[in-house]
């Protein structure tokens, strides 16, 4: 039987063993010592989690080395509702050292490109990154980490440096959270729930990824994972046979789906649902899946957009997507016209919530993208 722990009224089990973490940190630190053999090399650790690998990787090495600790620091800016993240700790010149940046563990990556980038500017000749964990299905940065201990599933853990709310650091192996953690719970606190709402062609998706980047936020669009699934399993099949005339998913399978898809990302700062929810049913669904895990939907930001617009829009999109349900005109007729009469009064659910917010959608990315900004930062001020 696997050892348990808890914390928070979360129960986690043993996922990684002690030895199995020991024996990777050594080989870690031996391809360390051989790359920058001579170069007296500066390791710098991202606090707090980093200073356990940091620790053992420094009782392997025989080479001339350096260690310093930096601390993420972040806050809201009395300007405007956006994250600032400063870097405490950074010597002022780094000018012709080789560093190491050391984390504990790599997610989205975002903490690490936001050190990376502040590492540059003081000149360092060379800088590396080595990572104890990486979450390989989560990770968004360009560039691989040059030395990774292990890859680990989406999934939240702690131990060996890695915390559940400053606790679970001490423990020497690697534990697996095996119970749900409620949404309100995550590091980042506040979790928003944001669902972008519009007809077929209204630009939900380009809009969905800025947002995401500018509020460090997940995008979960139902369309996209149905049609990244596996083309041979009979759910893709199921999934295509509606999808291609136009027609809705079944409300059952594209709620398990989304539910799966959100349990994917316990630490999010928040969500944007992109084509979901579709149905009163599903708006519903989503409320009770939210309640469950203590959050709600923050709001429904509708991107409002006329007919012939929408179809013109459709025809070009089909050019390079390749979908078919972009490509044949009365394919795209019958997903406007679902869209009408099934879809739309989706927004009546959340007007009667008071979460309803309508934005026009004609006009450049930008200048839409800017009114989604103005909406969004009202609900989160
Ligand atoms: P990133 O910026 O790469 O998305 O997130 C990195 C930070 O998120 C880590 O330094 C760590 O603080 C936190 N984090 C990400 N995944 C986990 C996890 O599975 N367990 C714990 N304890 N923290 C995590």
């Amino acid at each position: 039987m696997a050892k348990k722990v808890s914390y928070q009224n979360f129960t986690f089990e043993e996922y990684i063993p002690e030895q199995q973490i020991l024996d990777v940190v050594k080989n870690i630190a031996t391809q360390i010592e051989k790359d920058l053999s001579g170069q007296k090399p500066l390791f710098i650790g991202v606090l707090n989690g980093s200073f356990r690998f940091l620790n053992d990787l420094f009782s392997h090495f025989t080479m001339d080395c350096e260690v310093e600790f930096i601390k993420l620091k972040s806050y809201e800016s009395t300007e405007s509702t956006g994250k600032i993240t400063e870097l405490i700790g950074l010597r002022d010149s780094l000018k012709d050292r080789v560093v190491v940046v050391v984390e504990d563990i790599i997610d989205t990556g975002l903490t690490m490109a936001n050190v990376i980038n502040d590492v540059l500017a003081m000149n360092p000749k060379e800088v590396k990154v080595a990572t104890m964990f990486l979450k390989p299905e989560i990770y968004k940065g360009a560039l691989m980490p040059d030395y990774v201990g292990m890859e680990v599933p989406p999934e939240f853990i702690i131990g060996y440096g890695l915390d559940i709310d400053g606790l679970g650091r001490n423990l020497n192996s690697v534990y697996k959270k095996i119970d749900s953690v409620p949404l309100e719970l995550s590091k980042k606190k506040g979790m928003l729930n944001i669902v972008l709402f519009g007809p077929p062609g209204c630009g939900k998706g380009t809009q969905s990824a800025i947002l995401k980047d500018k509020y460090d936020l997940v995008h979960i669009s139902t369309g996209d994972v149905f049609r990244g699934l596996d083309p041979d399993s009979e759910l893709a099949k199921l999934a295509k046979s509606y999808a291609d005339k136009g027609n809705l998913v079944p409300d059952d399978i594209t709620i398990k789906i989304l539910q799966s898809e959100v349990k994917k990302y316990p630490n999010a700062r928040g969500v944007i649902y992109d084509g979901f929810p579709r149905t009163s049913a599903q708006a519903e669904a989503l409320d009770v899946f939210l309640k469950s895990k203590g959050g709600a939907v923050s709001c429904m930001l509708e991107l409002e957009v006329e007919e012939n617009e929408l179809r013109t829009r459709l025809k070009g999109r089909a050019m390079d997507s390749g979908r078919p349900d972009d490509a044949d005109p009365a394919v795209i007729q019958n997903r406007i016209d679902v869209y009408n009469t099934q879809t739309a009064p989706v927004a009546g659910f959340y007007k009667t919530q008071g979460k309803h917010k309508s934005i026009n959608g004609i006009g450049s990315v930008d200048d839409v993208s800017k009114r989604l900004f103005h909406n969004l930062e009202e609900v989160i001020a």
